[in-house]
């Protein structure tokens, strides 16, 4: 082997593949369900989109990029997140001046420079909705019952929803100067990643998690306490909100996340039991963002899930049906018997493939059983037998090969009858 898949990618093989299929259309009927429209953005946009929302002091913008220079001397990036590109669409194409509300879906590959590990990965595959135009908390609360649907529409059972709020332009700065108060005397104690945090962006200080610093943030005071009015009332709404719905949350006032561009609500769905890398998703409202980007003051809210988790998550806490992606669905295999002509099976072949069912040949050159091995190892259901005898009688042999029950039919009737079995035998 002279080559091997880049570190932290990986590939995807067609039994895996139909599991990933099969969430990507749960996620795209959810979608489909609150009203949401895809979008596509490119893989790559200019590096200083992504430095400018995400922020420049982040992780994700200092240490995770993949930036290039294409050969017209561009710097470019694989976008690392979602939602820059969206908004960027969003004012580009004059969806902005359209005007409402709007609601959009993605789904595809992201890329961070990370150290891989379990459920961490340099290419890793995203879900996620934003919505623009609405401030009030309603659209939080429909964008978390969206992501907790989709997560209950596949199964998964026990994720831990986590809410906060981060508050506005007007009352985070309070907070930050009294977080720098309260972490002043231990400062010097905290690791140089808090040290650097410290002195941009204090917030993100909440956000760490090793044991040796998180002693010193047990008694800092919580953003919760030093939210202006709105911000309050936008965030007790909120709560009151999910409670209707019935979904359960956990408020925890150190939620914050790795990116800048977040205000009010904040929130992440972890599952536990997954180890290390235990987010499934996250996300909140953004509400600065468009007017950054050069837009009319926009308010919008939105989140993305990781893909690759929620998979592992499912395997990992395997439901009856969870996970369950269809392996061969309905896939015909057409096997030959003695020497038979070369015309009549490609043209049969050919006429189920047109009625809209998948099918196979076998290769000429193996004996039935082989092909009858070959069958069930592709995990057909269905064989259709051509042999010598069957020819001179204009009939085909079908086996289901779950029961293992044979007939004879006409090959005129074929199509009909493998219809009707699909139809009663769903796999
Ligand atoms: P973030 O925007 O960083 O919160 O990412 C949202 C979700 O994407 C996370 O909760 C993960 O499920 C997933 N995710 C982020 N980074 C990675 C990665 N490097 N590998 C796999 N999944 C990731």
């Amino acid at each position: 082997m002279k080559f091997s898949a880049p570190r932290g990618t990986r590939d995807i093989l067609p039994e895996e593949a139909s599991r990933w299929r099969w969430l990507e259309e749960v996620f795209r009927e959810q979608c489909r369900l609150y009203g949401f429209g895809e979008i596509r953005t490119p893989i790559f946009e200019e590096t200083g989109l992504f430095a400018r929302s995400i922020g420049e002091e982040t992780e994700i913008v200092t240490k995770q990029m993949y930036t290039f220079s294409d050969q017209g001397g561009r710097s470019l990036t694989l976008r690392p997140e979602g939602t820059a590109g969206v908004v960027r669409a969003y004012l580009q194409s004059g969806l902005a001046n359209q005007g409402g509300v709007q609601r959009l879906f993605y789904f595809g590959p992201f890329f961070r420079y990370e150290r891989p590990q379990k459920g961490r990965f340099r290419q890793f595959y995203q879900g996620g909705v934003e919505v623009f135009g609405a401030e009030g908390p309603q659209l939080d609360a429909e964008v978390i019952a969206l992501a907790m649907d989709f997560l209950n529409a596949l199964g998964l059972e026990g994720a831990r929803l986590r809410i906060n709020s981060t508050g506005c332009k007007t009352c985070r700065p309070v907070y930050e100067k009294a977080l720098r108060k309260a972490l002043a005397p231990v400062v010097d104690k905290l690791c140089s990643w808090c040290q650097e945090r410290y002195k941009g962006n204090t917030l993100r200080i909440l956000d760490e998690k090793r044991p040796d610093c998180r002693r010193y943030l047990k008694d800092i005071p919580s953003i919760l306490d030093s939210l202006d009015k709105e911000c309050r009332e936008h965030f007790e709404d909120l709560r009151v909100l999910l409670n209707g719905l019935g979904i359960p949350y956990e408020v925890e006032s150190d939620v914050v996340r790795g990116l800048d561009y977040y205000t009010r609500t904040v929130f992440e769905i972890n599952q536990p039991g997954l180890g290390a890398q235990d987010a499934l998703g996250g996300g909140g409202r953004y509400d600065g963002l468009v007017e950054e980007f050069g837009g009319k003051p926009t308010p919008a809210v939105g989140w993305g899930m990781g893909v690759e988790r929620i998979l592992d998550a499912l395997e990992t806490n395997r439901q009856p049906q969870a996970g369950k992606g269809p392996a061969q669905e309905g896939l015909v295999y057409f096997a030959t018997a003695g020497s038979v002509d070369m015309e009549i099976v490609p043209n049969l072949i050919s006429e189920v493939r047109a009625s809209g069912m998948a099918a196979i040949s076998a290769s000429l050159d193996k004996a039935l059983k082989a092909q009858m091995k070959e069958a069930s190892r592709q995990c057909c259901r269905w064989v259709v037998i051509v042999g010598e005898d069957e020819i001179a009688a204009g009939t085909v042999t079908l086996r289901d090969m779950e029961s293992g029950e044979q007939q004879n039919i006409k090959r005129e009737k074929l199509i009909d009858t493998l219809k009707q079995l699909m139809e009663q035998k769903p796999l």
